[in-house]
């Protein structure tokens, strides 16, 4: 049986993600901001929470990890390079480490830029990329304390990971990254294409993620970015966009 994955949307945009291992029966927490929704969610399915992975230490992404601790004794995995920051973590993980699920592995990615020391989880066999706040549906995350060289590496490292690998983001941000996608390459047909399906997506309250690889090469800006200084201007500009 396939990992099932599900979506616990928050506050206003956040979305935690529920990974379920049914092999196992092992339950994984990707970026919990807050535990009561999250906890909700595994009862009704009936599942037990076993692990939290934590890829950044902002408020909206460790915000439930002491009380679904508390709710369950879970193991909490989080990035070596924000370790100080992440509450009650159990094991600091860097680039290359493998962390489990059941049998399934996911191998552990650098990609520092929105924080210093953000991770990206990436289960190959599953075709899935835990993104937190780096790649987003058609943009990537706000440099808060990392530089646009590095984001460039990491659309690199994104990009070259299969076609069909799922991307479950941290955030639905989608329409308004995609109106500054649109902005930047208004010729673009692929991007023209997805912007119709993702207003009629959200104009119906669905959820626009997980989105895919092949997606994000076709139709994301950052990624698409040719140079760390075109990266750059287009972040700049981004931050600046009223779409
Ligand atoms: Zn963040």
């Amino acid at each position: 049986m396939a990992l099932e994955i599900v979506a616990v949307p928050v506050l206003s945009d956040n979305y935690v993600w529920l990974a379920h291992d049914p092999a196992s029966g092992e339950t994984v927490v990707v970026d919990p901001a807050v535990a009561a929704p999250v906890l909700d969610a595994v009862a009704v399915r009936g599942w037990r929470i076993t692990q939290i992975w934590n890829t950044h230490w902002h408020a909206d992404h460790v915000g439930g990890n002491a009380d679904i601790r508390q709710a369950t004794g879970c193991a909490i995995v989080g990035p070596a390079g924000e370790a100080d920051r992440i509450p009650l973590i159990d094991r600091a993980v860097g680039d290359g480490d493998i962390v489990r699920l059941g049998a399934i592995e996911a191998m552990v990615m650098d990609v520092p830029g929105h924080t210093a020391g953000h991770v990206a989880y990436h289960l190959s066999s599953e075709a899935v990329l835990f993104s937190g706040d780096t790649l987003f549906a058609m943009g990537c995350g706000r440099l808060f304390e990392g530089t646009a060289a590095q984001m460039f590496a990491n659309m690199a490292r994104f990009a070259a990971l299969a076609d069909q690998t799922r991307v479950y983001c941290a955030h639905e941000y989608t329409q308004s990254n995609g109106r500054f996608a649109l902005a930047v390459e208004p010729d673009n047909v692929d991007l023209v294409a997805r912007m119709v399906a993702v207003d009629a997506a959200r104009g119906r309250g669905e959820a626009t993620v997980p989105t895919t690889i092949a997606l994000e090469r076709a139709t994301n800006p950052f990624m698409r970015a040719a140079t760390v200084d075109e990266l750059a201007a287009r972040r700049a500009a981004k931050d600046m966009f009223r779409g």
